[in-house]
């Protein structure tokens, strides 16, 4: 790694995390994250395929991140957030765009098909 030694990596992610335990240094505008909508969770579904190279039938493993909706709308948001808060809906969105084929003879990637957003 280049940046081992200058702690670049670790500043960043204490920045990050400084952002994500909630703006608090945040002035003027705010503007609502929809995320705030949100619980998140990675979820990974056994999913059946067959691949197009070899037409050889199997389950993969595919990563999904779930956005359930909150029970309660964030504090501190306006109407318009509430308002958008109360059409927001549960959904989940693929992660994972390629897979590949267990077949030894063929190993090839190949493209998920399909939607990629599900409302759940
Ligand atoms: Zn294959």
């Amino acid at each position: 790694m280049i940046s081992r030694g200058f702690g670049a990596g670790e500043d960043l992610a204490g920045a990050r995390a400084a952002c994500e335990n909630g703006g608090a240094n945040a002035t003027g505008e705010k503007i609502m994250d929809e995320r705030q909508f949100y619980d998140e969770k990675e979820e990974t579904k056994q999913i059946p395929l067959v691949c197009p190279h070899c037409r050889q039938e199997g389950t993969f493993p595919v990563r999904w991140m779930v956005r359930t909706k909150k029970a309660q709308p964030p504090r501190g948001g306006n109407e318009e957030d509430r308002a958008k808060f109360a059409k927001a809906r549960s959904y989940m969105v693929r992660i994972d765009n390629l897979v590949a084929c267990r077949n030894i003879k063929c190993r090839k990637r190949f493209d998920l098909t399909g939607q990629t957003v599900f409302l759940i």
